[in-house]
């Protein structure tokens, strides 16, 4: 097995019980982080990689994205920013689009996205289907994202196609839509949200995908308050994502269950939304992690290390803590432990910074820190 060592880490983020170590060194061994140590006494290796300084930390794991799709919604986004009415359909002009593209197309578009994250040190994602809508183009839309990642999830239940009525959705969804998605999704995800799918509706979604094998994650709390934070926690989910507009009951049953919450920064900054308030979330003991809902409506940032800005800037968490939920809080959101972060035997997944120190993440918002991405022991880019 191949064997690397790399030396002169001006500082390195592990995530471990010495979680920050200057001077360091980390030896990986194949694809896995094999010693972890201060640079003088780092033993020696086949190859050697010397980082004259820069920091290293955990690649980033984005937990939460809608890549496969296709067509263009800037004039939305526009006409969002400047006030002006907007005609066009939201969601059903990519859906319309998704459903005209072919494979090849959507495919190559999720690989430049997943080219752009790989650039922006993201290292591990998930993928959801949901632009689709139809039996057919859920399942070609998840197996498509499979090429990317193991982590892609069954959306169907994202909303209510325009010619049919909710009834008669949820039982396809729940039928034969489910069917031929199951094999290619490892997740089932709901939008609880009025206006898209009820409490009851959801718990019937999320059972009917975990009688096919599919683990349950949900949408919840984004546009208003609502049960879906409450049923995610109820029901055990590993994690409940936006948490937006979250009540006092709502808290308490996130801290208690465990589920951990996902906040999307990216979406609030794209749609001038008010923030959720993390900082409240991590003082009563939510687990808190970071993503970029990366989607062509609400908001169409990949980059992690912008979402990780705006988290310190406007959700009142500290940079260490911002860091900490897009790596380690993204890997717990999807059920891993061997990424998210730099223990020996976790898994050779980093990003390099042209930077001293992982603070300068949040400290130069918009400028790009990451120069190289290891992937499983090796550099990427
Ligand atoms: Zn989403």
């Amino acid at each position: 097995m191949t064997s690397t060592v790399i030396t002169n880490i001006g500082e390195l983020t592990t995530h471990d019980e010495q979680p920050v170590r200057h001077d360091a060194a980390i030896v990986i061994e194949g694809a896995t982080i094999a010693w972890v140590g201060e640079a003088t006494r780092a033993p020696s290796a086949d190859h050697h990689v010397d980082l004259a300084g820069r920091a290293v930390i955990p690649g980033f794991v984005d937990s939460h994205s809608h890549l496969v799709f296709a067509g263009d919604r800037s004039a939305e986004f526009e006409a969002r920013m400047t006030g002006t009415p907007y005609g066009a359909g939201g969601i059903r002009t990519t859906v319309a689009a998704t459903r005209a593209a072919t494979d090849e197309q959507l495919t190559s578009h999720v690989a430049r996205l997943v080219r752009e994250m790989r650039h922006q040190g993201t290292t591990s994602l998930e993928i959801k289907s949901g632009y689709g809508l139809t039996t057919r183009d859920e399942a070609r839309s998840l197996a498509i994202a499979r090429q990317f990642t193991e982590d892609t999830t069954f959306l169907g239940a994202h909303v209510v196609p325009a010619d049919t009525d909710p009834a008669t959705y949820v039982d396809l969804v729940t039928g034969a839509m489910l069917e031929a998605a199951a094999p290619y999704a490892t997740w089932i995800d709901v939008f609880c949200e009025r206006g898209a799918f009820d409490a009851d509706q959801a718990r019937q979604i999320l059972r009917a995908g975990a009688a096919h094998g599919l683990k349950g994650r949900l949408h919840a709390n984004q546009l208003g308050l609502g049960p879906g934070v409450q049923l995610a926690c109820e029901l055990g989910l590993v994690a409940v994502d936006h948490c937006t507009f979250l009540d006092d009951a709502d808290i308490s049953a996130l801290a208690d269950s465990g589920t951990i919450a996902t906040l999307l920064p990216g979406v609030e900054f794209s749609t001038r939304q008010p923030y959720p308030d993390a900082r409240d979330l991590l003082d009563r003991g939510v687990t808190v992690a970071i993503a970029s809902d990366c989607n062509p409506g609400s908001c169409y940032t990949s980059s992690m290390p912008f979402c990780l800005a705006v988290a310190v800037r406007d959700m009142g968490m500290s940079p260490a803590e911002a860091l900490w939920s897009a790596t380690a809080g993204g890997a717990a959101a999807l059920g891993r432990s061997d990424v998210g972060s730099l223990r020996v035997g976790d898994r050779a997944d980093l990003a390099v910074l042209e930077a001293p120190s992982f603070v300068h993440l949040a400290y130069r918002p918009g400028v790009p820190l990451v120069t190289q991405t290891w992937l499983g022991g090796r550099p990427v880019l």
